[in-house]
C-alpha cells in the first residue's frame, strides 16, 4: 500500500485528506485545495437543524448544523430520535463531492441538558462556589460522553464570561465575578475535549476521541461587563480593564486546545465585537495564536447593523473581516451564501480570508475525527443521564450550596437539621419543581416549570427520602399563616426563588424574590423554626427578611439532583461552598464587586459558613 502519493487504489482514487496516516496539515490542504467557493463558503455555514434537509445540506455544502437554544426533534425525543437524525444529515454530507462530514453543535451548557433524561449538572455559578476545577472537569467529561451518545461532536460550552453584574439575565451562565476563578473552572475545557498532550503547539485545537466532543468559549469578549447587565449591550471600560477582567479565561482556553471561540453580540466600547478586526483576528488570532475556529453567535452577524438600517452586505463585510470563520446562519443562510459569494468574486472580501475560515474548521473537524467516525457510536448509548454521572451530579450539588445564616446565633446553629422529627413543614414554590431547580437552558430555552419534561430529584423528594422513617413531611407551596402557627412543625424548610429564563428575558433590574416567595417567608419563619433555601441564578435581595430567618443556603440552580441538597441539609455531608459572588445589600449598589475601592456587600464574595457531618447520621 502505498500511502503519500497519487494514484488509484482498488479502482478509487487516492485521496490524501481522507489518509489519518497523513499530517494534519497536509490533509488540510490538500482538500481546500480540491474545493470550490461555493463549497468553501458551504462550509462556513451553521444553519438550524429543522432547516438541514438532505437537500439543503447537498444543494449548499452546509458545514455544520445546531440546535439552537435547545431545539429538539420532538418533546422528549429518545436517544435513537437524536442519533437517526445527525447521522441521517451526516449522511447527506457525506454524498457530496468531496464527502466533507458536517459538525453538529448544541448548547450542552450544563450536561446534555436539552435532551430528556440527561443528567444536568448545577449551572455554573453554583459550580463556581464548588472552588473545584478538578470536579468541574470531570463534569466536562461526563457531559462529552452524554453529547457523544446522542452522536452530536460539538457543545458550544463553557460560557467563560465574568459576569460583573447580577442584573444580566446570562449571570448564572458565568461562574464567578471574579476572572481569576473563572479561569480556573476553564478546566471543564479538557474534560470535554480530553487532555492535551504536553507536547502539544500552543493554540491548536484538541479532541482526544470518540469520548470527548469539541468545546466552545463563549462569548468573546466582555459579554459579563456590559452596562447595568444589561443583554448584548456596551461594555464600557478601558483596554487594561477589559485585559485584565474579561480577557484572562480565553487565554487559559487557548492554551487548553479550546476547539472553537464564539463571538459576542455585545460591543466594546461602542464597537460590535461581531465587526472587531482587532480583538477578533490581531489579538486572539494573531496575539493568542488560536488555531481553531471562530463562531458568530446566533445571526449575529446580522446584527451588526439592525432595522430599520440594516445592511446586510456590510454587515456580512465586517464580520468575515471581523475574522468569524463560521456563521451561525439558522435561517437565511441562502440569502448569506449568495452574497458573500458576490463579495468574494468581486474582492470585496478576498480569497486568502475564505481560506483561513476554511483551513480553521477543517482542522476542528479533521482533530474531532469525524473523517473517520462521522458516525454516532451506539456503545455510548448506554451513557445518557447513568447512575455515575448523577451521582457526580450530586456531589456537585453538596459542593455548590453555600451557607450564609446557621440559625439566629453562632453560639445556637441549627444546621445540620436532625433527620428524626415529629413532623416538619417544606413549603415554597420552588421545594417541588424540577424545571425551576434547573433553569433556563434546560429542556427548551427559557426552561420550564414542573416535574414532567425530564428526570430528577426534587429538593421535597430529596427531603422525604432522606428523613427518618417515623418523621412526617408535610408539603405546602403557600401556608396559610394560621395553618403553620396551629400544627407543632419542628422546623421548615421553605425553597423559594426565581422563574427560569434565558438570555435578555432574565434581565432584572430589581432583583427581588418572586411573588408569593416573601410572603411564605414571612408566614412561616414568623411561627417557627425555618432554614430558606434560595433557588435562582444570583444573588437576591434578602437584607429585609434576613433579621427573622433562622438559616440562609443559596442553592444557585442545581439541576436534576435535587438529592444533593438534602445530603448536606441532613448532615451527611458539610456545607463548603464559598460564595462565586458578591451578595448586595440593595441593588442601588450594583454593580458591585469584590475589587472594587467602596465594598459593603451583605456576605462579601467568597463568604461560607461550614459544618461538619453529622455524627447522628
Ligand atoms: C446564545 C449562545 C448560544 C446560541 C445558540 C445564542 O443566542 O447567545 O450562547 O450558544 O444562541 O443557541
Amino acid at each position: 500500500l502505498i500511502l503519500g502519493c497519487r494514484g488509484t487504489l482498488g479502482g478509487a482514487e487516492y485521496l490524501k485528506y481522507k489518509d489519518p496516516k497523513q499530517p494534519l496539515n497536509a490533509r488540510i490542504n490538500d482538500l481546500l485545495k480540491r474545493m470550490t467557493l461555493a463549497e468553501k463558503i458551504g462550509q462556513m455555514s451553521q444553519i438550524e437543524r429543522e432547516n438541514a434537509t438532505a437537500d439543503v445540506l447537498k444543494t449548499y455544502f452546509i458545514g455544520s448544523v445546531l440546535s439552537g437554544g435547545g431545539s429538539v426533534p420532538a418533546p422528549q425525543a429518545s436517544i435513537e430520535t437524536w442519533v437517526n437524525m445527525v447521522n441521517g444529515m451526516q449522511k447527506a454530507a457525506l454524498a457530496t463531492r468531496l464527502g466533507i462530514p458536517i459538525i453538529y453543535g448544541i448548547d450542552a451548557v450544563h450536561g446534555h441538558s436539552n435532551v430528556y433524561k440527561a443528567t444536568v449538572f448545577p449551572h455554573n455559578v453554583g459550580l463556581g462556589a464548588t472552588r473545584d476545577p478538578a470536579l468541574v472537569k470531570k463534569i466536562g467529561a461526563a457531559t462529552a460522553l452524554e453529547v457523544r451518545a446522542t452522536g452530536i461532536p460539538y457543545v458550544f460550552a463553557p460560557c467563560v464570561a465574568v459576569c460583573r453584574d447580577p442584573r444580566w439575565g446570562r449571570c448564572y451562565e458565568s461562574y464567578s465575578e471574579d476572572p481569576k476563578l473563572v479561569k480556573e473552572m476553564t478546566e471543564i475545557i479538557p474534560g470535554l475535549q480530553g487532555d492535551i498532550p504536553a507536547n502539544s503547539r500552543k493554540g491548536v485545537p484538541f479532541v482526544a476521541g470518540k469520548r470527548n466532543v469539541a468545546a466552545c468559549a463563549k462569548h468573546y469578549v466582555g459579554d459579563g461587563g456590559t452596562y447595568k447587565g444589561i443583554n448584548e449591550n456596551n461594555t464600557i471600560i478601558s483596554q487594561h480593564g477589559l485585559l485584565s477582567i474579561h480577557m484572562p479565561p480565553y487565554y487559559s482556553a487557548v492554551i487548553k486546545g479550546v476547539s472553537t471561540v464564539m463571538v459576542s453580540f455585545s460591543s466594546w466600547n461602542g464597537v460590535k465585537m461581531h465587526a472587531n478586526h482587532y480583538l477578533v483576528t490581531d489579538f486572539l488570532k494573531n496575539k493568542l495564536r488560536f488555531r481553531g475556529f471562530v463562531i458568530s453567535d446566533w445571526q449575529g452577524i446580522d446584527r451588526i447593523t439592525s432595522p430599520p438600517h440594516a445592511n446586510y452586505s456590510y454587515s456580512i463585510q465586517a464580520g468575515i473581516h471581523a475574522g468569524i470563520d463560521m456563521v451561525m446562519i439558522p435561517f437565511t443562510y441562502t440569502e448569506f451564501i449568495k452574497d458573500l459569494t458576490y463579495q468574494v468574486q468581486n474582492n470585496v472580501i478576498p480569497m486568502s480570508r475564505i481560506n483561513d475560515a476554511v483551513r480553521r474548521i477543517l482542522r476542528v473537524k479533521f482533530t474531532v475525527g469525524l473523517f473517520e467516525n462521522p458516525f454516532a457510536d451506539p456503545s455510548l448509548a448506554d451513557q445518557l443521564g447513568k447512575k455515575e454521572h448523577r451521582d457526580l451530579a450530586r456531589e456537585a450539588v453538596r459542593k455548590s450550596l453555600v451557607l450564609l445564616k446557621n440559625g439566629k446565633s453562632t453560639n445556637d446553629p441549627m444546621l445540620p437539621l436532625p433527620k428524626k422529627a415529629k413532623k416538619i413543614l417544606v413549603a415554597g414554590s420552588h421545594a417541588d419543581n424540577l424545571g425551576y431547580q434547573c433553569g433556563g437552558w434546560t429542556i427548551t430555552w427559557q426552561g420550564l416549570s414542573g416535574n414532567n419534561n425530564t428526570i430528577g430529584t426534587t429538593v421535597l423528594d430529596a427531603v422525604k427520602s432522606t428523613v427518618d422513617p417515623s418523621t412526617k413531611v408535610i408539603f405546602s407551596e403557600n401556608p396559610d399563616p394560621e395553618f403553620v402557627k396551629q400544627n407543632m412543625f419542628s422546623y421548615a424548610i421553605v425553597v423559594v426563588g426565581e422563574h427560569p429564563y434565558a438570555e435578555t428575558e432574565g434581565d432584572n433590574l430589581n432583583l427581588t424574590i418572586p411573588y408569593p416567595g416573601p410572603s411564605v417567608i414571612q408566614n412561616v419563619c414568623s411561627s417557627i423554626k425555618c432554614v430558606i433555601i434560595i433557588i435562582s441564578g444570583r444573588p437576591l435581595v434578602i437584607k429585609p427578611y434576613i433579621g427573622m430567618i433562622d438559616s440562609l443556603v443559596a442553592a444557585w440552580l442545581p439541576g436534576t439532583e435535587g438529592q444533593g441538597v438534602a445530603d448536606v441539609l441532613f448532615g451527611d455531608y458539610g456545607f463548603s461552598g464559598k460564595l462565586s459572588r458578591t451578595w448586595f445589600k440593595s441593588v442601588e449598589q450594583l454593580p458591585m464587586n469584590f475589587d472594587d475601592p467602596h465594598y459593603d456587600p451583605l456576605f462579601p464574595y467568597g463568604f461560607g459558613l461550614t459544618t461538619m457531618p453529622s455524627k447522628a447520621n
